[in-house]
């Protein structure tokens, strides 16, 4: 038989693992459920509750095509082992997977086992990250290619073969602490279509101009990431479904064709970044611990502010587009890109914290953690790549753009229910109305300009910064050359925001 090993791809449709497998004779498919995993510090019982749905519905699709998923507890090795004693495995399949480092350390552990037992290892790629990429130049023409190849179907039917399937622990029996949970989001395949067909057909039009505040985003955003994250959708499939409804629109009158074009460009844009970022921690995945320039080794590791840590963890920073943000995340999982991007500036600039254990928070607290966009990000944000713009969110600017009338604020902190409008960005200066909201930990312009001051002055000094700034983009930046014409042009002013040699 051939075994079929599921990671972060729990569906069966665009499953180019399942498919060719199921040509070649009968499937095991198998799920590893490894406590070891789940022991890491950047996971949590969110990511197992949505892993639980997705894990529920693969298992019925699979059921339907005549041979369930199995199941098995206990390290990837000892388990391929313990299947090994009692059947013949001719090969082993799953997708490429780039997650973090845990997951490598094992992936290496399983070559090694295969390689031992002779058994072979095939990988197909399920989205546009490459392996073994030499050069980034034409990645975006081969990131296309990928997309535009054809949606694969599920296997028609699977043969069933005798083995036993382990049951699914609780998440207290994998020591996963207790989550404070408000309202998350549905896992598997049903809910992550839903979401597509929803956002393409209706919810998407505003997209490009709601995307920003979370007053909207929360309803005009896909919702699609931790879909994607899990593989209960690919990202071909989301790419295809937008670029049909892109035909769709561009057959329509003039007049009504509404804010679709830019929505779904804006769209497409970001399931490329999608494998853009991953591609930068395959190509390199020290940039999960460390900086991914050095110039800025040193620059926050001593001091780690424990108190401003928790203030920031807690909600309670006194900033209120800062708290409520933070509080939205802990209850739903979820955040739109700009504030996740604040939230993050503002530990690292105006706290001055090290990324590295606010990235490991935010982590568990996102359904859709994705380490390779995760901390290609989180450092971003930090201003730690050395060929990004800095960007320092200011707290009080963004809550008055994106949230003007304060009703995020208001929905997220009751202690400012009653807190006058004029005052509802800060607070600090209706001392008599602020309940027991606390003051801010620190003063946003001492903090922003101390901040400010420390990082041009690092890239001042450091004569060697420029050089390897634009060996980074070497490796890591996005290119021009390979795209459509129609998405080439957009590229261009996306490349311009996001990697620049400095
Ligand atoms: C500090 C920080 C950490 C982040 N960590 C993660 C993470 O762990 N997992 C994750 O999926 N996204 C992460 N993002 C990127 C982005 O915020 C989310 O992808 C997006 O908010 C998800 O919502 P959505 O599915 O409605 O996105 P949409 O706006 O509808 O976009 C569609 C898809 O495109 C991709 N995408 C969107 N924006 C980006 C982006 N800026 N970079 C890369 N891909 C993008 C996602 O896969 C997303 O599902 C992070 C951003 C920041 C600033």
């Amino acid at each position: 038989m051939n075994v079929v090993w599921f990671k972060r791809d729990l569906r069966i449709e665009d499953h180019e693992a399942l498919l060719e497998a199921s040509r070649r004779g009968p499937v095991l498919p198998l799920y590893i459920l490894e406590p070891g995993l789940w022991k890491q510090p950047d996971v949590s019982q969110r990511h197992w509750v949505f892993l639980n749905d997705c894990l529920h519905e693969l298992n019925a699709s699979l059921k339907d095509l005549g041979q369930p998923l199995i199941i098995k507890r206990g390290g990837a090795v000892e388990v391929l082992e313990e299947l090994y004693q009692r059947h013949t495995i001719k090969a082993l399949w799953s997708h490429q997977e780039t997650w973090n480092a845990w997951t490598y350390e094992r992936d290496k552990a399983v070559k090694q086992w295969c390689r031992t037992k002779h058994v072979p290892w095939h990988e197909p790629s399920q989205n546009g990250v490459i392996r073994r990429l030499r050069d980034r130049d034409g990645w975006a023409g081969r990131w296309y290619g990928q997309m535009k190849k054809p949606v694969l179907d599920s296997p028609v039917a699977l043969q069933s073969i005798q083995e036993t399937s382990d049951t699914l622990p609780s998440a207290a029996e994998l020591g996963l602490p207790v989550d404070a949970l408000g309202s998350l989001q549905e896992g598997g395949r049903r809910e992550g279509l839903k979401l597509l067909q929803g956002f393409l057909s209706e919810r998407g039009e505003a997209y490009t101009k709601e995307m920003s505040t979370p007053v909207t985003a929360f309803e005009s955003c896909s919702r699609l990431s931790a879909h994607l994250a899990f593989g209960t959708i690919s990202v071909r499939e989301a790419f295809q479904a937008s670029e049909w409804r892109s035909q769709e629109i561009k057959r329509m009158p003039r007049g009504m064709k509404g804010k679709w074009p830019s929505a779904l460009r804006s769209f497409s844009g970001r399931l490329r970044w999608h494998c853009h970022f991953i591609q930068k921690l395959e190509d390199e995945p020290r940039i999960e611990f460390e900086n991914m320039h050095p110039a800025y080794d040193g620059l926050r590791d001593s001091g780690f502010n424990e108190i401003f840590f928790e203030a920031w963890k807690a909600g309670k920073t006194g900033y209120p587009m800062v708290d409520a943000c933070m509080r939205a995340l802990s209850a739903t999982g979820w955040l739109n890109f700009r504030m996740r991007a604040m939230l993050m500036s503002f530990s690292s600039y105006h706290l001055w914290l090290h990324w590295r254990q606010p990235a490991l928070h935010l982590a568990k607290l996102f359904t859709d953690y994705e380490p390779g966009i995760h901390y290609s990000q989180v450092q971003m944000q930090s201003g730690t790549t050395g060929i990004n713009a800095i960007r320092i969110y200011n707290p009080i600017k963004q809550g008055i753009d994106q949230d003007p009338e304060g009703t995020f604020i208001r929905q997220w902190i009751p202690e400012l229910c009653d807190m006058d409008q004029s005052f509802i960005h800060t607070p600090w200066l209706a001392k008599s109305q602020m309940a027991d909201y606390p003051m801010p930990v620190v003063d946003e312009k001492t903090a922003r300009k101390a901040a400010a001051g420390k990082i041009y002055g690092l890239r001042k000094n450091n004569t060697s910064h420029k050089a390897v700034a634009q060996e980074i983009v070497n490796k890591h930046g996005s290119r021009k050359s390979g795209l459509p014409r129609a998405a080439g042009r957009k590229a261009r002013k996306d490349n311009k925001q996001e990697e620049l040699p400095l």
